[in-house]
C-alpha cells in the first residue's frame, strides 16, 4: 500500500478541532507503512505542532500565511492544491465541516479525483481503502472501495475513537502562492452561543416546537451548561423563531453524533432523525407516547418537558457534586 495520507487540520477560536485528530487517527490506519502528513494553515499555527505530534504524523507542513488566517475558498483551494502537488498525496482527509465541505470537492475536481463525503469511518481491507458513509438519512451504511488514483474524503465529527501515537514529526515550512482572491474577509461577527461547538459536542440537549417559545429553551440551556454540552433544535423550533437556525439539527441542518442526545418536545420527523439518529445514546422526552422519536430512543420519558428537564437538572446537580 504505502499511501501518502494528507490531513488538512482545522482550528477554531484558537484551538485545533477534534475532528482533525480523528482524521489523523484514520490517516495512521490508512497509510499502512506509507506517510501521514498533517497540514497546518493560518498564522501562529506552528504552535499546534506539538498537539498534532500526539497523533503520529511523519511530517507536518506549516503554511504560515496571512491569507490563510481566515477561511476563504480561493485561498484554501490554492494552498491545498499546491500542497498536494508538493507532497504527492494519495489520500486527502478533511473534516466534514463547513470548510471541509466547501474546499474538498473543489480541490478534488482540480485533480479529477473522487470524493467520499461525510464518512463515518475508513479502513484498509485486503489492501484497499474502504470508506463507510451513511445513506437514506442514516438508516443504512454504504461502503465505498478505492484502490487506485487520488481520493478525497471528509469525515463526520465524533465517529472515530482517538488513538494517540506521540512522535516528533519532521516540520516543514511551506509557502503557497496565493493570488487573485475574489473575496476578502473584513470582519467576523460572532453570534453569542455557548462555548461548545454543536457539531463536535459530546452531549446535546435539543428542543423542538414543544418548548413553545424562546424562554422554553432556558431549562435546556441550563442542563446543557451543567453537563458541558450544547443546545440544538428541530426545524420546527427554528421556524417558529424560538431559536436561531444555527442550532438546527437534521437533513437540512447539522448532522451530529454525540454520546448523549436528549430530545425535548421533538416529534421525531424523518428529516430530524437524519441529523441525530446515529447518536450513541438517545433520550426522548415527549408528552405523546406515540411520538415517532420514541422509535429511535434508547430511553423514553413520556411527560411534560417543563417538569422533566428541571428534575433531570436537579438530579445531575446532586450527582455531579
Ligand atoms: P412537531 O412535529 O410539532 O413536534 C412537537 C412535539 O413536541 C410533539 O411530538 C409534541 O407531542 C411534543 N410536545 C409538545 N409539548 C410538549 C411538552 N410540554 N413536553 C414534552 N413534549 C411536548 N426538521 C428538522 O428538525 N431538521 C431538519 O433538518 C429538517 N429538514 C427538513 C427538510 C425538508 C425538505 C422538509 C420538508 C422538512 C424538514 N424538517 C426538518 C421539518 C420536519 O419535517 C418537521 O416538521 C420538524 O422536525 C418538526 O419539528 P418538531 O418535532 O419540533 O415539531
Amino acid at each position: 500500500m504505502n499511501k501518502k495520507v494528507l490531513v488538512l487540520t482545522e482550528s477554531k477560536n484558537g484551538k485545533l478541532r477534534n475532528v482533525s485528530f480523528e482524521a489523523l487517527t484514520v490517516a495512521q490506519q490508512l497509510a499502512d507503512g506509507g506517510e501521514v502528513i498533517a497540514a497546518l494553515l493560518g498564522t501562529g499555527v506552528s504552535g499546534f505542532v506539538e498537539e498534532v505530534n500526539q497523533y503520529g504524523p511523519d511530517k507536518v507542513y506549516v503554511l504560515e500565511n496571512e491569507e490563510l488566517n481566515t477561511y476563504t475558498t480561493d485561498a484554501y483551494v490554492q494552498a491545498l492544491t499546491q500542497l498536494i502537488n508538493e507532497v504527492q498525496a494519495d489520500v486527502i482527509l478533511l473534516g466534514h465541516t463547513a470548510i471541509g465541505k466547501d474546499v474538498a470537492p473543489r480541490v478534488a475536481a482540480k485533480f479529477a479525483a473522487g470524493l467520499v463525503a461525510d464518512c463515518t469511518g475508513a479502513d484498509l481491507e485486503n489492501g484497499e481503502i474502504v470508506f463507510t458513509r451513511p445513506i437514506y438519512a442514516g438508516k443504512a451504511f454504504q461502503k465505498k472501495v478505492f484502490n487506485q488514483g487520488k481520493v478525497f474524503a471528509t469525515l463526520r465529527p465524533n465517529n472515530v475513537e482517538l488513538k494517540k501515537n506521540p512522535v516528533q514529526a519532521e516540520v516543514i515550512p511551506f509557502q503557497p502562492v496565493i493570488k487573485d482572491l475574489r473575496t476578502v474577509v473584513k470582519e467576523i461577527v460572532r453570534k453569542a452561543t455557548s462555548g461548545v461547538d454543536l457539531s463536535e459536542a459530546k452531549i446535546i440537549i435539543s428542543g423542538g416546537r414543544g418548548v413553545k417559545g424562546k424562554e422554553g429553551f432556558e431549562p435546556l440551556q441550563e442542563l446543557a451548561e451543567l453537563l458541558g454540552g450544547a443546545v440544538g433544535a428541530s426545524r420546527g423550533a427554528c421556524d417558529a423563531e424560538y431559536c436561531d437556525y444555527s442550532l438546527q439539527i437534521g437533513q437540512t441542518g447539522k448532522v451530529v453524533t454525540p454520546d448523549l442526545y436528549i430530545a425535548c418536545g421533538i416529534s421525531g420527523a424523518i428529516q430530524h432523525l437524519a441529523g441525530m439518529s446515529n447518536s450513541k445514546t438517545i433520550v426522548a422526552i415527549n408528552k405523546d407516547p406515540e411520538a415517532p422519536i420514541f422509535q429511535v430512543a434508547d430511553y423514553g420519558i413520556v411527560g411534560d418537558l417543563f417538569e422533566v428537564v428541571p428534575l433531570l437538572t436537579e438530579e445531575f446537580k446532586k450527582a455531579l457534586v
